[in-house]
């Protein structure tokens, strides 16, 4: 009993010492943190089958742009469409701006040295622009598309220019909304 009073009293005195409270134990990691971001921004995308959102960070840790895929400012969600299937100009590809992309337009920094979080794994044509853009790093949560072409091919450009990827497998994130 003596022994479990001293250890409390102990307790107390580091408590009070450390200004009554300890480190909360159960925070987010910075890779949830802003996949968290990307996945909240996918909420804004009006594609019905697939919404993707991006999130850049720069070497500090800060924030530097953040996306979702939809179509160019000015023309119209209700005009255009979002169907997948039948001729080009009648699909959502003819038009769309992938996460990824509108991330990068969207900066006004430097993104030299940055890491981009996706919630899809990016295909060829972002992997261009987060080449040339200078992203480092890109972090996603899922890869549905892993043997298609344009995944490949994304793979095959990154792996050349040294931009490397890794998946986010501890996400305890859930974005809801009503
Ligand atoms: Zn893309």
């Amino acid at each position: 009993m003596a022994i479990v009073i001293l250890i409390l009293m102990q307790l107390e005195i580091f408590k009070r010492n450390s200004g009554g409270f300890m480190k909360r134990t159960n925070y987010i990691s910075w890779d949830e943190y802003f996949m968290g971001v990307a996945d909240l921004s996918a909420k804004r995308s009006k594609d019905d089958t697939s919404q993707v959102g991006a999130c850049i960070v720069n070497p500090r840790n800060r924030i530097v742009g953040i996306g979702y895929n939809g179509f160019p400012i000015g023309c119209s969600d209700d005009e255009l469409p979002w169907q997948r299937e039948g001729a080009f100009l009648e699909t959502k590809y003819a038009y769309v701006v992938h996460a990824e992309a509108n991330a990068i337009l969207n900066t006004t920094s430097d993104l030299a040295g940055s890491r981009i979080y996706v919630t899809l794994f990016p295909c060829n044509e972002c992997a261009k622009l987060i080449i040339q853009s200078g992203i480092k790093e890109v972090i996603y949560l899922e890869d549905k598309y892993p043997n298609a072409d344009f995944t490949i091919a994304s793979r095959k450009l990154m792996d050349m220019a040294g931009v490397t990827y890794r998946q986010l497998t501890h996400y305890r994130i859930k974005v809801h909304y009503e």
